[in-house]
């Protein structure tokens, strides 16, 4: 069975261990010496990386750790990571289980997903594409419509599925959400549990797609509250789920 645990590294961003007590991989291994002291602290012995995106944070100590280790790392095809190279369609197998690889642009261009539905219970490892009650910004090579397509896939999985997102920004991304959709109630106790975790020091992560469709404006762009609203904050007539998402994304940029 896998067991997946998170390596807090920097200020908010997690490095998701999957283990099964004995062998482990990494998702985004951005910082070494976090990541190296839970591996030695579990006496786990490391089989293999995959890559999300190529942001520094994510990826800083893939060279360190791949040569200690010796093991390989699964990635897309992006000038500053040398890896082996996977795309949509691909498949990597984990501790035993298969996950297919998704290719899921938006936040950066290259962004890949990973998705299995032979645990338990389905996982996707996100990256920066989907958070708790949020998604990734537009950055450098990124592109807003693409993500919208990216995130409505995401969307028709399993509604058990667990999301492994990589930063911890659940409460301040509920701040905004309550500036959207202050009347949800889903919304109002996601708060409150999120906030008695955080004061524990505890992660709000993984989060699973049935809570998110109910409390991720993101993810609820096809509802008349969050139409509203982005038609109130636009000054415009919205005409699609697509425009409404856009108006989101921006009006969040700003917030
Ligand atoms: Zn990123």
């Amino acid at each position: 069975m896998i067991r997946v645990e998170p390596i807090p590294i920097y200020s908010d961003n997690y490095v998701w261990c999957l283990h099964d007590n004995s062998s482990a991989w990494l998702v985004d291994p951005g910082e070494f010496a976090p990541v190296e002291s839970f591996l030695t602290r579990n006496s786990l012995k490391l089989k293999g990386i995959i890559i999300t995106h190529c942001h520094w944070d994510h990826i800083t100590a893939v060279p360190e750790i791949a040569a200690l280790y010796e093991v390989p790392v699964y990635g897309p095809e992006h000038p500053s990571l040398d890896c082996k190279t996977v795309t949509e369609g691909d498949s990597i197998e984990i501790l035993g289980t298969p996950f297919t690889v998704w290719h899921a642009p938006g936040h950066t261009l290259e962004h890949l997903i990973y998705y299995t539905n032979l645990t338990k219970t389905p996982m996707l490892l996100c990256g920066d594409t989907l958070f708790s009650v949020g998604c990734g910004r537009i950055k450098e090579s990124g592109d807003v419509r693409q993500l919208f397509a990216s995130i409505k896939r995401i969307a028709g999985l399993p509604k058990a599925t667990l999301l492994y997102c990589t930063h911890e920004y659940t409460l301040a991304n509920i701040a905004f959400a309550k500036a959207v959709d202050n009347d949800n109630t889903a919304l109002l106790e996601r708060e409150q549990e999120v906030e008695q975790l955080r004061k524990r020091n505890k992660p709000s992560l993984p989060t699973n797609l049935e809570q998110e469709l109910l409390t991720n404006p993101f993810l609820r762009c096809g509802e008349p509250i969050i139409i509203s609203q982005c038609e109130r904050h636009s000054k415009s007539h919205l005409r699609t789920e697509e425009e409404v998402f856009v108006t989101l994304r921006g009006w969040k940029d700003r917030f």
